[in-house]
């Protein structure tokens, strides 16, 4: 089947491109043929499960202010984001019909609070383009014919060929959405390379807390892997407004303050999934990581000193009863466990609790991140276009490239910018 421009992948950055390579075409008087291949039986499953379902679709920081989110590809992507920005993704979502409600940490999800609304609105304007999703259709290989068109081959036996490819095709985590890293293997066909991929903003799971058969290793530990006795006393704990500091061997390389939650997975919540980028690298590079917890952030330390003397007395030295003043109900019995031989005194309790260590075993992989780290190297496309410097008329997008940000609606406002530029630039050099 012939097509002038052919996306491969359609979740947030390719249905972009889709979107935008058609707008462009038609602005331009153009009449172009636009498909976009996905492999799922309907587009954009990872933007059904983002933010809980509410899908943080982005964040309205400026460019000063959402660079500083960017983990990898910040001086990338600002042109991008320039021509699409969060305010003109709102916007662009307005006239799609959709409401937006902007919350703490500028933070922006559909004022239904349904992913499915993003969704819905940007297969609507795809269509509204004219242009064709073919769903149930995973491209197994991509090649350049006789004649320079690019010619993609789909397990069901379909072949497509356009003079431009949009490849789109995301990372490697949570491969049940469809991303399982193909774009890289389609890329390396045009002789690009792959910076070192591994999983970010993920579980980190501390010493003791799977049941990891008595070998606990550096890496990744399976989300299934069931929990240890400590695991069972912690998860489902949930802690606020608390410090955490992370150590990359002696060094004190992160100190955050914000919200931890045990899971079944080890320890997340906004700062665990803030810290596990470095925690993550620091592990496979084969260095100690180690989360301190300070349960009690903020409060000045001669004060606290004295407030813990009098407790101390006050409840006879029983330290259950004086932790039950002190710490939610259901984290005693774990910290009873960990410290109850140690702590025999006012001194060694404050310390305890203002300085918790959990030594890091390990991390929960794709199965369960958030997103992928690393990816087809920046330099290696121009960010002016998004047109791969190796291979004129392919061009490349979204979570697939090595870029990466923190949580907070930054991964998506990134793959819709890059996805949106790939679309125009690739509609612009066809005529
Ligand atoms: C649980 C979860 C929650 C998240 N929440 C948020 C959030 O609230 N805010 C935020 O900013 N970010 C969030 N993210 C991250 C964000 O969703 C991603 O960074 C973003 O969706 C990446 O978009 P993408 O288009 O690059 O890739 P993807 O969304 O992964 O899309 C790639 C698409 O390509 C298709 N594909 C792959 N290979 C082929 C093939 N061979 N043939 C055909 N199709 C193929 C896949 O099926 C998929 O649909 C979340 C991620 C997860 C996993």
């Amino acid at each position: 089947m012939k097509t002038d421009i052919l996306i491969v992948g359609g979740g947030a950055s390719g249905l972009m491109a889709a979107r935008f390579a058609a707008a462009s075409a038609r602005e331009r008087g153009l009449v172009l043929q636009v498909t976009l291949l996905e492999k799922m039986p309907r587009p954009a499953r990872k933007l059904m499960i983002s933010g809980k379902g509410r899908c943080n679709f982005t964040n309205a920081k400026a460019w000063n202010e959402f660079s500083a989110h960017i983990e990898a590809g910040s001086r990338f992507v600002k042109n991008a984001f320039y021509s699409f920005d969060s305010a003109a993704v709102i916007d662009f979502f307005e006239r799609e019909g959709m409401k937006t409600v902007v919350e703490r940490g500028d933070r922006a999800f559909p004022a239904s609070h349904h992913a499915s609304d993003v969704v819905d609105a940007l297969v609507r304007a795809c269509h509204g383009e004219g242009v064709k999703i073919i769903t149930e259709c995973s491209v197994t290989d991509i090649s350049i014919d006789s004649k320079g068109f690019f010619c993609a081959r789909c397990a069901d036996g379909s072949e497509y060929r356009a003079s431009k490819l949009i490849l789109a095709t995301g990372g490697l985590s949570y491969p049940g959405t469809g991303s399982t890293g193909d774009g890289y293997r389609f890329a390396a066909a045009f002789g690009h390379s792959l910076s070192p991929t591994f999983p970010s903003l993920t579980a980190l799971v501390p010493e003791g807390y799977k049941d990891c058969g008595g070998k606990p290793g550096k890496g990744h530990i399976p989300r299934e892997t069931p929990l240890s006795a400590l695991g069972e006393k912690l998860c489902g704990v949930q802690l606020k407004n608390i410090g955490a500091r992370l150590y990359i061997g002696d060094s004190l390389v992160e100190e955050h303050f914000g919200d931890v939650d045990f899971t079944d997975g080890g320890l997340e919540g906004p700062l665990g999934f803030t810290m596990s980028r470095k925690c993550v690298k620091a592990l496979l590079n084969g260095n100690k990581a180690c989360v301190e917890l300070d349960l009690k952030s903020g409060v000045p330390e001669a004060e606290f000193s004295a407030r813990l003397t009098a407790l101390w007395k006050e409840q006879g030295g029983r330290l259950r009863a004086v932790l039950g003043k002190l710490l939610p109900r259901e984290l005693i019995p774990a910290f009873i466990a960990v410290h109850g031989n140690t702590v025999k005194g006012p001194g060694a309790l404050a310390i305890a609790l203002r300085s918790w260590r959990f030594p890091i075993a390990g991390f929960v992989g794709y199965e369960r991140a958030v997103v992928t780290a690393g990816g087809i190297p920046t330099a290696e496309v121009n960010p002016k276009t998004l047109e791969s410097r190796l291979q004129p008329g392919l061009f490349l997008c979204g979570e697939l490239l090595d870029i990466d940000c923190t949580t907070g609606g930054y991964n998506i406002q990134t793959a819709f910018s890059t996805g949106a530029l790939a679309g125009r630039s690739a509609a612009l050099q066809t005529n």
